[in-house]
């Protein structure tokens, strides 16, 4: 059990918790680069690629529904309900995320960073008319593979997810720089580090005098500068609720 980890989460002055992939595989959302990863069906791999989403936007969607919209039965997981909690007591600054679910946004996190976009907002790619996720799945109307289009102009949505050849979000980056340098400690949740920049934002924190910790499977690059190493994700969020209902 890592209690030393969540002492030094309740103890800490600014803790931030940046999120991969580990974290969304245990509410069922299939890995991309894992065993059973999606990027294994060749097909999948090119649901992000923007040049094919103007080209045929039916690809995207129905390649991604049981990834973004779930078909209903995807909720957030135990971290990413320890993540909000941890947050209402006031030890949380941000959460980080490198997912494209919007799961910690479902879980009442704010703010989320989401450096590789997120589906919590959808754009017009005809007149930049903005939908929530909520309201782009009732003019899917739950019918799979349905691609939405705007009232206006006729227009597909696309989701604020960036796709293979587009920027990373800006502000989403920027705002998560800002939350790393203020931080006196980085808490990384299922993520390999591995994909880059996004990977870097852990290793401003400690750049800046504060302390990583890495709750995750398998190894990263950055195992050895952490002051915490942790492998079970389950065992954390469970111990964050345990420790949460102790100090009431
Ligand atoms: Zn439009």
């Amino acid at each position: 059990m890592p209690s030393g980890l969540i002492d030094a989460i309740f103890s800490a002055e600014a803790p931030y918790f940046f999120t991969g992939a580990g974290v969304s595989t245990l509410c069922g959302i299939p890995d991309f680069r894992g065993p059973n990863g999606l990027y294994r069906d060749p097909d999948a791999a090119r649901m992000f690629e923007i040049e094919l989403f103007r080209a045929d936007p039916s690809f995207f969607y129905s390649k991604a529904e049981s990834l973004v919209y779930g078909s209903g039965g995807i909720r957030p997981g135990p971290v990413h309900r320890a993540l909000a909690a941890l947050e209402r007591a006031g030890h949380s600054r941000g959460v980080v995320t490198q997912n494209i679910d919007g799961l910690h946004e479902r879980a009442g996190s704010s703010p989320v960073f989401a450096v590789h976009g997120s589906p919590a907002v959808h754009h017009c790619l005809g007149c930049g008319d903005a939908k929530t996720f909520d309201e782009i799945a009732a003019i899917r109307g739950g019918v799979p593979g349905a691609v939405p289009r705007c009232a206006r102009c006729g227009g597909v949505y696309k989701p604020d997810i960036t796709f293979f050849g587009e920027m990373l979000p800006e502000e989403a980056f920027n705002g998560a720089m800002a939350l790393a340098d203020a931080a006196d400690l980085c808490v990384v949740l299922g993520s390999s580090l591995t994909v880059h920049p996004a990977a870097q934002i852990p290793l401003r924190t400690l750049r800046h005098g504060g302390r990583l910790a890495i709750v995750n499977r398998d190894e990263t690059p950055y195992d050895g500068m952490a002051a915490f190493l942790e492998d079970d994700l389950k065992a954390f969020a469970d111990g964050v609720m345990a420790r949460l209902e102790q100090a009431g």
